[in-house]
């Protein structure tokens, strides 16, 4: 069976648990926690969210945190990956997608990709006086360093994660609650569920009937990077995830078609759903802080180039990434 739908399954069989729990009132699911009574795993945000609006130590949210740090110490943000449903239903939709629709953007992702692993190419091109490096050239499948299109990303130590992430423990102290997990889209699919059974169960039909589903709809479909640009459950994680070292993905450059043979490849970036590019890490969106544990890359790549051992090694500085000759261009690029 593909991971990915391994982890579809898992994230789904999870998800209907919790819903169960939910609708049937036997604590196995809460709209933030998952557990039996007192015994319950609290969503690290919430929990922080409710110390400081109550301006309490809670010891339930502290276990609760301390849990999350450990874990994604373990294996990064692999919440986001297996289990998170923000991410299930993010695939459902695709999923949905028409075959054009998907194809046009698969193809636009995989263009940008491609731009930046043949930039080095382009440069080449370029030195040699064939003026492949000018303006305009971009709109054929590749780009350069002068055309601003593969420019890398300049990765900060934080990002606008982690602006949503102040806003959002800034308006809880103001407030006096937890303000972002209304807008929260874990907590929207779960209180979407609770909505719809109340209604159709017990005909309880209120006005979030229609609310909080249209707004879960709306943040799943105009904010189409919110794991990579606006959760800030993810930026929390990204916090502890930079020191995780273990289980990470790790090129073994003597395999990588890149490395060892000079060929233009990149179909782990193409693959990675969280916008990671593991081969050129300056052109990704997030870095390997941010991986979900996946495994996409690995089970993609065509050499079998990449592992994910239990401690990553050391990095040994820049990677050289081989250039081809110009007769290995000649034929990809007139
Ligand atoms: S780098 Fe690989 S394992 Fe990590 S999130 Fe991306 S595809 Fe998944
Ligand atoms: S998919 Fe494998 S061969 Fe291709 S760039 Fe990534 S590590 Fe290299």
């Amino acid at each position: 069976m593909k991971t990915k739908n391994l982890r579809t399954i898992i994230a789904a069989v999870v998800f209907g648990a919790m819903a169960f729990g939910l609708v049937a009132g036997v604590s196995t699911g809460t709209l933030s926690g998952f557990g039996w009574d007192t015994i319950a795993a609290l969503c690290p945000l919430g929990a922080l969210g409710t110390m400081i609006a109550t301006k309490t130590m809670i010891p339930r949210a502290v276990i609760s945190l301390v849990i999350m740090a450990a874990l994604v110490l373990l294996v990064g943000r692999a919440f986001c990956a297996w289990l998170c449903p923000t991410t299930l239903i993010y695939r459902i939709r695709d999923y949905f997608r028409s075959p054009k629709k998907r194809k046009a953007l698969a193809e636009q992702k995989n263009s940008e990709i491609k731009a930046i692993s043949q930039q080095e190419l382009e440069g080449l091109h370029a030195a040699m006086g064939k003026g492949a490096g000018a303006k305009g050239d971009a709109e054929g499948g590749h780009a350069c360093g002068v055309c601003g299109k593969c420019q890398p990303v300049k990765h900060g130590k934080l990002d606008s994660r982690h602006g949503v992430l102040a806003g959002a423990l800034l308006s809880t102290a103001v407030f006096g609650f937890p303000v972002f997990c209304l807008v929260c889209p874990v907590g929207l699919t779960f209180a979407t569920v609770l909505v719809l059974w109340r209604a159709f169960s017990a005909g309880d039909a209120t006005i979030g009937i229609i609310l909080i589903p249209a707004m879960l709809i709306i943040e799943i479909v105009f904010l189409r990077k919110w794991c990579t640009r606006f959760c800030p459950l993810s930026a929390l994680m990204n916090l502890v995830g930079r020191f995780s070292r273990t289980f990470v993905p790790v090129i073994n450059d003597e395999k990588c078609l890149e490395t060892a043979k000079g060929a233009s490849c990149s179909k782990c970036a193409e693959v990675c759903e969280f916008d990671i590019n593991l081969r050129h890490p300056d052109f990704g969106e997030l870095t390997t802080a941010d991986c979900t544990r996946c495994r996409a890359c690995v089970d993609a790549c065509p050499t079998k180039a990449i592992t994910m051992p239990l401690f990553a090694p050391a990095k040994k500085g820049t990677v050289e990434v081989l250039e081809p000759t110009l007769e290995d261009l000649e034929p990809k690029l007139d």
